[in-house]
């Protein structure tokens, strides 16, 4: 796995890059559906999937026939023009989101600016919150990007030591607590930014009917309730979003990741018309976002969503995952939860979660830790019980070496 050229590759990436990641030893050169492969042509079952970037599998037939097409077209002209492809794709994601209008970014990170932008300016212009005075409220635990005013929002020091000032504006709450967020509101609230599952933070479920009281709360109070889909939207957790878990309709959504089909960064932010209308003509934008391949590809991705029944597949398959799982009996194990095919299972600290993974890797399989003790299984959504199968094995292998 370590022979000389690949030594080579990793040690040229860590000589010119920057080392903000810690990436496992393994050099990927190829994907196909579940699979990717290194240079020395070894398979790995990946239980990763880019974070859920990759729901719909490595290298899509009609993905990267769609993109190949379009490619020869026309790729990028900016939003200065309009083009054949924008608006059918936004159409598309209305029609199926039951929201009024979307705004396309490209990164996760972008279209969460986007959506504290929306919910900043429609607290000035429509609630009349005072100038500079609008606070948005988020929880604890929270993952929705890196950018310095995200950043200002986490609560994970590692992801803020040495990187203040921050922007001020937001305020934090437990995550799972609807009580403290009717304490936190004030007449000030622009909105509660929400992840219906949190991902980075560990596989956090919230308990059930959570979103629900904060949906209550949050119209009682005329405070925008958006959630971040990035991670749990488009069928990850088996249903097409996450908040669909708790019958709850929010003021707008964000998604990302698997939007652009594991090939393209898509990004959007989804809203009612009177939230989006506060945007006018050069207060925002994005020169990539919404290009015409984007939108090719965007587009395309729900389509196979849909065609291939993917996010039935999520429900199926991750509750045949969480059972599988439930079988191997360890008092390493000491916890296994998620939704759908995001399944998190936390480890004891006594074995660290990263040794687990390079262990993993060895078997063939692909996966991160997150937060030190949690394993992330949340592959391609076309994954297969056989499969399933094959990492759970992998897995009851690791955990029996301690
Ligand atoms: C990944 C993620 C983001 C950030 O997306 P990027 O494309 O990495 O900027 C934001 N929110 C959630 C919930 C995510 O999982």
């Amino acid at each position: 796995m370590t022979d000389a050229t690949t030594t080579n590759t990793m040690e040229r990436e860590f000589l010119y890059g920057a080392h903000n990641y810690a990436p496992l030893p393994v050099v990927l050169v190829r994907g196909k559906g579940v699979y990717v492969w290194d240079e020395a042509g070894n398979r790995y079952l990946d239980m990763m999937s880019a974070y859920s970037a990759v729901s719909h599998g490595h290298c899509h037939p009609k993905l990267v026939q769609v993109l190949q097409k379009q490619a020869q077209q026309l790729n990028i002209v900016s939003r200065a023009f309009y083009t054949d492809k924008l608006g059918p794709f936004l159409e598309r994601v209305c029609q199926l989101t039951h929201f009024d209008k979307a705004l396309p970014m490209n990164s996760g990170a972008e279209a969460v600016e986007t959506a504290i932008k929306a919910a900043r300016k429609w607290a000035y212009t429509v609630k009349k919150v005072a100038k500079d005075q609008a606070h948005i409220i988020a929880c604890q635990g929270n993952f929705h990007g890196r950018t310095t005013t995200i950043i200002s929002m986490s609560t994970e020091p590692n992801y803020r030591e040495g990187f203040g000032p921050f922007t001020p504006g937001f305020t934090l709450i437990p995550y799972g607590d609807p009580i403290a967020l009717e304490q936190a509101i004030t007449p000030n609230t622009a909105a509660f930014l929400v992840e219906p599952i949190q991902g980075e933070g560990g596989i956090n479920v919230p308990p059930a009917g959570y979103l629900k009281a904060c949906e209550t709360l949050c119209k009682r109070n005329n405070v925008l309730m958006i959630c971040d889909e990035i991670q749990t939207g488009l069928g990850r957790t088996g249903k097409l979003f996450g908040y669909q878990h708790d019958d709850v309709t929010p003021d707008g959504i964000i998604l990302g990741k698997a939007l652009g089909g594991g090939i393209l960064p898509v990004s959007l932010f989804l809203s009612r018309k009177e939230v989006m209308d506060v945007f006018t003509p050069g207060d925002h934008g994005s020169t990539f976002g919404g290009n015409p391949l984007a939108a090719t590809v965007g587009l395309a991705a729900i389509e196979v969503l849909l065609e291939e029944n993917l996010i039935e597949r999520a429900a199926k398959l991750g509750g045949y995952f969480q059972n599988k799982l439930k079988t191997i009996h360890s008092p390493l194990i000491k916890d296994i939860r998620g939704k759908g095919l995001l399944i998190g299972v936390e480890i004891d600290k006594s074995y660290p979660a990263r040794e687990i993974c390079l262990k993993l890797l060895h078997h063939g399989i692909l996966t991160k830790e997150t937060h030190g003790t949690v394993i992330r299984f949340a592959p391609p959504l076309i994954i297969t019980e056989e499969q399933i199968d094959a990492a759970v094995e992998a897995l009851k292998h690791v955990i029996a070496e301690k």
